[in-house]
């Protein structure tokens, strides 16, 4: 077997050099795919088809021919993990099997500057499956300015975006332009679907009239998602558009589809028709035109790392300060909060694991075994001051919510307890202090 240090060092070479290779193809970037808000280029004409093509799509020709599909990860999955990419890939057999013409619009601008951007490669990969459809790949991301003209050139909107803000901003373009939005997300074991603004059904807005407050809205890269699920979901998306498009209509404008994968189960809730008073679809609508979706909802977005500021500055540590503590052999708790299915991938040998959920809940298994390891910890050092707990878990969100229940536990059984965050958490530990921790 090869010495542990020589396999890291040979693993950070390649990922250098991939780096390197990403860098190299991004300058082989055609200029015609330029970012929002430069004018938007417009759909290609339909070019003739050979008499092949028309009997292979007979069926088809017959139906509108152009979806903008907003998103085009799994339903939200970070750029180089590439084990999620197969959800996609699901989305992508079915827009080239039905559709003439599609459109992939990136989620993310900075994902252009790590890699090939998503929607051009979404749109390579599906070309090759089949000519006779044309796909357009618009790079960036999408806001207020470029929405509305981009939804009107376009029959069906599919939502496959992973943040609030898009999901207010793409609601509300289909409103004001009058398309049809077929809205799938994903979170963990569980997915939805819904078709807003579809006769006489509500808009996002009718269902959701204010955003979530930012810090209860766990995404994709926080909470994980299966890329089965949101193959799942993409696939029955893809369902009612076509459905739609046929004419045969979806049922989806009055029902929510949910889906539970843990429990193998499809439920329908009936939804509202849509509400006489809401803000954008109502008799007398006050948003007429797009806003700051970013501003109203409190978060930013991209679907990739959304980062909260939950805590001042004085209750957190960088990923070097506490490698600096470690190596300095200063006695402390390292609690881990992730989920158990987070852990199993990966961990700090001397993290204390106890999930978050656990910590919300006042577990009392878990804050005995807590209490527990803080006091042998304690043990080990005859300061009288308070103890550090230091806290880590994906991204540095959940950890921060941590440390809020730590900082309420009761002194007596605790003592004295000085809990800390470490920003970025061990995404940021593999980025910046140990290249061979996985990053997932
Ligand atoms: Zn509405």
């Amino acid at each position: 077997a090869m010495a542990g240090a020589a396999a890291a060092r040979l693993r950070a070479e390649i990922r250098r050099r991939e780096r390197e290779l990403r860098g190299l193809r991004e300058r082989l970037r055609p200029s015609w795919l330029l970012g929002f808000p430069a004018e938007l280029p417009p759909l290609p004409a339909r070019s003739a088809l050979s008499a092949a093509e028309i009997l292979r799509y007979s069926r088809q020709l017959v139906l509108p021919d152009s979806v903008l599909v907003v998103g085009c990860g799994g339903l939200g999955c970070p750029w180089r993990s590439t084990w999620r990419r197969p959800a996609w890939a699901a989305w992508g057999w079915w827009i080239t099997t039905w559709w003439r013409r599609a459109t992939a619009a990136a989620g993310a601008a900075r994902r252009g500057a790590r890699g090939r951007p998503k929607a051009r490669s979404a749109a390579a990969r599906c070309g090759g499956f089949n000519s006779a459809v044309q796909y357009v790949p618009y790079r960036g991301a999408l806001g207020p300015r470029s929405a509305l003209r981009l939804v009107r050139q376009y029959d069906i909107v599919a939502d496959c975006s992973d943040n609030v803000p898009t999901r207010y901003l793409v609601s509300d373009a289909c409103v004001l332009a009058g398309k049809p939005l077929v809205s799938g997300s994903a979170l963990r074991l569980e997915g939805q679907l819904v078709v807003y603004n579809y006769r006489g059904g509500p808009c996002y807005r009718c269902l959701f009239p204010e955003p979530p407050p930012p810090d209860t809205v766990t995404n994709c890269a926080d909470g994980g998602v299966l890329g089965v699920v949101t193959g799942i979901i993409g696939c029955m998306q893809a369902l009612e558009v076509l459905k739609i498009a046929s004419g045969m209509g979806s049922s989806f404008h009055q029902y929510m589809l949910m889906f539970d994968a843990l429990e193998g189960r499809f439920r329908n809730i009936k939804l509202r028709p849509k509400k006489a008073d809401c803000a954008v679809c109502g008799d007398s609508p006050s948003i007429t035109c797009l806003q700051d979706y970013e501003a109203f909802c409190g978060s930013s977005a991209t679907d990739k790392c959304r980062t909260l500021q939950l805590l001042p500055s004085k209750d957190r540590i960088s990923v070097e300060r506490y490698k600096e503590l470690l190596d300095e052999r200063v006695p402390h708790v390292l609690l881990d909060v992730r989920p158990q299915v987070e852990v199993d991938i990966c961990r700090l040998e001397h993290a204390v694991h106890i999930p978050l959920r656990k910590l919300e809940e006042k577990d009392e298994e878990y804050l005995q075994y807590l209490q527990k390891r803080i006091r042998e910890e304690k043990q080990r050092t005859d300061e009288q001051t308070s103890f550090p707990v230091y806290v880590i878990c994906k991204l540095g969100n959940d950890s921060q919510k941590a440390v809020k229940i730590l900082q309420e536990l009761p002194v007596k059984e605790f003592g004295s307890v000085l809990a800390k965050d470490i920003k970025g958490g061990l995404m940021a530990w593999a980025t910046k202090i140990d290249s061979t921790f996985p990053q997932y």
